[in-house]
């Protein structure tokens, strides 16, 4: 037996290995098997050279664990090395990959992708021992033993299996985890299952095809569907996918999925992940991609990705941007292609693609301009129209300054009822219902010129306006029901002939104040600014008889009824009064 010591100095080096460990625990196991998957690589690259017959289905790299005696085993039969190999890749490019890696992680916020190499295998364990023998004829079998420090042991040895290595990993006691089956096929297969060697846990092969990298002409609807699957089981059917490759100007090859969206729904984060070599590297891309592409599902490879660059270098990265913009490009593609094929199954799966068309429009310039065509407007009565389209069919209405302007609801249910007063003058109201609407709307105004209102904005309420008629009250009439409303609500009290139809009152809000406090998330409820009320309609001729208040008290409530804005305990008096009314008591 032989001691060494490391020509890399490794003090101060385990405590950051095991910080980095803290927020990345599992990376060591996708270190050591890409280590033996490599070696098995290597193998076959110089295997036709050497005039090894080698057989490429015989190559595996096995996981086994030892639960008693705390050990987890890594074992390939790849190239191997010898004791002068051992010597050079453990102890100088080992370490002082290390020791780089280790540098660059305390100063910088390096994201470390790609982490530290084998010596990240003493992240979780006191001692390690590697046991390997080269594929050169008659070359002798090595062990080489580490603890982490700068103190090495080699000596030669007899490796039963022959050619290849084998790492045991005596584990640290906090880690004993990683000697139970379950937790090691857990993190195997999250990392490993698309890698192009057999990888074998406890026996059993966990490897899968990367169907990303087939040619999309020689898959069928229901391998995408069964892909899916594997990569979210027990999920509803994705509504469609992008099959993505390129080779110039960066390489890229992947699989993006539409998942079923409802406005309702939470949305879920990280379910897109990105591999290298068939090596899964993170599903954590909000630096990587826009972050609209956080809705979608899927897998993308490419081997352009920096993986060892700290956050803000990422983001600057020009192959990283090439990467989203073309993801962004093939993506509008698709749905151009789905909204130009079949406009009514298009209009079908809307409500799954818009949240993700407009949080894209929102944030991407470039997909706004491709997608602008295609974006859908869904309006309350169930028709569906692009910005092109209801631009024009809103044409015709145009405020003060000459802007056209259109109307939309964002709770569909409890301003249903005045929607309808402006759907049946022919005024189409857009249904604006989901997270992202409150910015897409505000977005498309800065955009399209034109202004968009909810039915209850101040301004909405001129389009409601009706012919003058006899039912109309008089100058004088007008005047004294809109001082007793006054009295009554303390709001500012407007007429206005809407037709005998129309309810007798709405309440109306300050469009402007209302999103600011909308977008400032504060959750509360603007406050009604002005009561509209219709001269039109019967109720204040039966007031003005009477003189009975109730009847104006029963405007009033039923104004806040129609806009939600009626408390709880103000709905029994309102009932109350109802019946006395109607039964003429
Ligand atoms: P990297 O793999 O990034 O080069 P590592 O620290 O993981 O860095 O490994 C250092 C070197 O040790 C490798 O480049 C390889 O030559 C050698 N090595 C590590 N593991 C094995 C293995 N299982 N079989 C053969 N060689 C290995």
């Amino acid at each position: 037996m032989r001691v060494g010591t490391l020509g890399v100095n490794l003090s101060g080096l385990l405590p950051i290995i095991r910080r980095y460990l803290y927020s990345h625990s599992d990376v060591f196991l996708r270190e050591l098997i890409a280590n033996g998957v490599d070696a098995c690589q290597k193998l076959l690259a110089v295997a036709p050279n050497e005039g090894l017959p080698i057989d490429p289905t015989e190559l595996k790299v096995e996981i086994l664990v030892y639960p008693a005696k705390r050990q987890l085993v890594i074992r390939d039969n790849g190239i191997g090395m010898t004791e002068e190999e051992v010597e050079k890749f453990l102890t100088v490019i080992a370490a002082s990959s290390a020791q780089e890696f280790a540098q660059k992680y305390k100063e910088t916020d390096i994201i470390g992708f790609f982490g530290m190499g084998f010596y990240s295998a003493f992240m979780v364990a006191e001692k390690v021992e590697v046991l390997t023998q080269s594929y050169q004829k008659g070359a002798q079998g090595v062990r080489w033993i580490g603890d982490g420090s700068e103190r090495y042991e080699v000596e030669a040895a007899e490796r039963p299996e022959g050619r290849g290595t084998t790492v045991t990993l005596y584990l640290a006691r906090e880690y004993d985890e990683y000697a139970q089956v379950w937790k090691v096929r857990q993190v195997a297969e999250k990392y490993a299952r698309f890698l192009p060697i057999r990888i074998l846990v406890e026996g059993s092969s966990i490897n899968q095809k990367p169907l990303w990298r087939e040619h999309p002409t020689t898959l069928s609807p229901e391998d995408y569907k069964k892909f899916y699957q594997l990569l979210y089981p027990n999920r509803p059917e994705p509504i469609f996918h992008v099959h993505l490759n390129i080779d110039y100007p960066i390489t890229l090859q992947g699989i993006l999925y539409f998942p079923p969206l409802r406005p309702d729904m939470v949305i879920e984060r990280n379910t897109l992940s990105l591999y290298v070599k068939g090596m899964f590297i993170t599903d954590q891309l909000s630096e990587l991609l826009p972050s609209y592409f956080e809705l979608l599902h899927g897998v993308i490879e490419s081997p352009d990705v920096p993986l060892n660059v700290s956050r803000s270098q990422l983001q600057v990265d020009p192959t990283v941007r090439k990467i989203s913009q073309y993801i962004s490009r093939k993506v509008a593609e698709k749905l151009k292609e789905l909204a130009e094929q079949n406009r009514a199954e298009y209009e079908k799966i809307w409500e799954s693609v818009g949240p993700f068309v407009k949080y894209g429009m929102v944030r991407d310039e470039d997909f706004a301009k491709r997608v602008r065509e295609i974006a859908l407007v869904r309006t309350t009565e169930g028709s569906f129209y692009t910005l092109p389209e209801y631009k024009s069919k809103v044409a015709g209405m145009k405020d003060s300054r000459g802007v056209s302007v259109g109307f939309y609801v964002n709770d569909p249910k409890r301003q249903g009822m005045v929607a309808h007063l402006f759907t049946a003058k022919g005024h189409p109201v857009i249904v604006a219902d989901t997270v992202i609407d409150p910015y897409w709307i505000s977005y498309i105004e800065g955009q399209e010129s034109i202004r968009l209102l909810r039915v209850d904005a101040e301004e909405a309420a001129r389009w409601l306006e009706g012919e003058q008629s006899e039912d109309t009250l008089t100058i004088a009439e007008t005047q004294q029901v809109k001082e007793a409303l006054e009295k009554l609500t303390g709001l500012r009290i407007e007429p206005q002939a809407m037709g005998k139809e129309a309810p007798p009152a709405l309440l109306l809000r300050e469009e402007a104040r209302r999103r600011l406090q909308e977008a400032a998330l504060q959750g509360e409820v603007v406050p009604p600014s002005r009561l509209l009320f219709n001269t039109q309609h019967p109720v204040y001729r039966r007031y003005l008889l009477s003189q009975d208040k109730r009847w104006l008290e029963h405007v009033w409530d039923w104004a806040r009824l129609l806009s939600g804005d009626l408390q709880e305990g103000e709905v029994k008096g309102f009932l109350q009064r109802d019946w006395a009314l109607l039964l003429g008591s």
